[in-house]
């Protein structure tokens, strides 16, 4: 046979197996040169992951708040290189603690770590055979186990402060807090958001806490705006306080800051990573963590309040005049006083003319395209809440199309 036909005869030729596979690795390097071209990978694409609009809020679950390039520019930097992870906290421990008005802080793993190495740290102290001890065997090493908090402070959360071994002691007035005091008794915690719901406030729980001479701690999680959460607490005197990084801060998720007094930092520092046998060494953080959590805080201290404020209320305007528009819809827009203080919008409906529950359009619009959260879980009421501190730039307006899409049963 000829070259010729040779040539002719394969390009008649059924595809093969041979053929086929012969065609694999052109198929692989033409996929590979896309990408060395710029074609960037998309792994929630390829691995399916749904990503959506964020009206709901700050939720854990929900990877709670996107960091700003600022924040992604000092993890990248900070990826490429070797430090010593203690000189990391050590410097970044030293500008957080000034910018809050602490003598100290200190990068940790969440708020929910924050609690748990400060409550140690209290309980320890320098002391490196107790800190090998928790959270066992408490009184016999010499440590109080009791930790006082007001009974309408309960929230779970205070699991952080028990995860040390300590028992939680609840009061109600300051009678109790008097009779509860004994030789076991560590210190006093309470929680910012559930304030209003106590019989005791901050400074006469202070007070009361000067009195028996306790140190106290306080978790403010997800208690700003105002930015001035940021260092009321460390000013009025709590010994240490517990904060999320990756709430409206917009630091990495997993991150958080623990802030107060010199001594009980350090002394949280000595239970924490990279030390071996304590209870923190599962609480790592990374030093693009830490220097990320430091570039998130600097820049939302940093940034236009009132302009991030006036903004939200556009987009609070964009979607109840939209949604308004139906018959049988109305909005009611409240600030919680405390903890996740922004604009919330509550859209009700007239269960006559609207056949939809709370769990119902929630799912419609998980369902929709593109895919958005709100906060619909609860009971078949007729209403649904939003927020939009999370959402980006545009997304205000998707978010009103689709409610009033949905809501009006698709006759927009
Ligand atoms: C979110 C939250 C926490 C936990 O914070 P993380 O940063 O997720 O660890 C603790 N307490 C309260 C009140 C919270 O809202």
């Amino acid at each position: 046979m000829k070259r010729r036909d040779i040539i002719k005869r394969l390009g008649f030729l059924p595809l093969g197996a041979g053929v086929f596979g012969s065609m694999l690795p052109f198929s692989a390097a033409r996929g590979e040169s896309t990408r060395t071209q710029g074609a960037k990978r998309n792994l929630l694409k390829e691995l399916g992951i749904r990503t959506f609009i964020n009206a709901a809020g700050t939720y854990t679950a929900m990877t709670a708040s996107l960091m700003h390039d600022e924040v992604m520019e000092a993890i990248e930097q900070s990826a490429k290189e070797f430090c010593m992870l203690e000189e990391v906290q050590d410097k970044v421990g030293e500008k957080i603690a000034k910018m809050v008005h602490a003598e100290a802080a200190m990068v940790t793993a969440g708020a929910f770590s924050a609690l748990t190495l400060g409550m140690a740290g209290i309980l320890t102290g320098a002391d490196q055979k107790k800190v090998k001890q928790l959270p066992h065997r408490l009184e016999e090493s010499g440590m109080k186990s009791e930790v006082i908090l007001q009974k309408a402070h309960f929230d779970g959360y205070e699991h952080a402060l028990a995860n040390t071994g300590v028992t939680i002691i609840p009061v109600e007035t300051a009678e109790d807090v008097d009779r509860a005091v004994n030789e076991k008794t560590a210190s006093m915690h309470f929680l910012n958001w559930h304030a209003p719901e106590g019989k005791i406030q901050h400074e006469e729980w202070l007070a009361l806490a000067k009195k028996h001479n306790l140190p106290t701690s306080i978790d403010i999680a997800a208690d700003v705006p105002p930015v001035s959460n940021l260092w009321k607490f460390n000013d009025m005197g709590f010994s240490f306080v517990a904060l999320s990084g990756g709430k409206a801060i917009c630091g990495p998720q997993s991150a958080g800051i623990l802030m107060g007094k010199k001594d009980i930092i350090a002394a949280a520092r000595l239970n924490n990573f990279p030390n071996s046998v304590t209870i923190g060494r599962g609480m790592k953080v990374n030093k693009e963590e830490m220097l990320g959590m430091y570039a998130a805080l600097d820049r939302y201290i940093n940034q236009d309040h009132d302009k991030e404020w006036k903004m939200w209320e556009d987009r609070v305007k964009t979607i109840t005049s939209e949604v308004e528009k139906i018959n049988g819809v109305t909005t009611t827009v409240t600030v919680p006083p405390i903890a996740n203080h922004n604009p919330k919008i509550t859209i009700s409906w007239d269960s006559n003319k609207i056949k939809l529950t709370r769990r119902d359009l929630g799912r419609k619009l998980r369902k929709g395209s593109p895919s958005i959260e709100v906060m619909s879980w609860g009971d078949d009421q007729h209403s649904i809440d939003l927020t939009v501190f999370m959402l980006k730039s545009g997304q205000d307006k998707i978010v009103a199309k689709r409610l009033r899409e949905e809501l009006s049963g698709g006759n927009v």
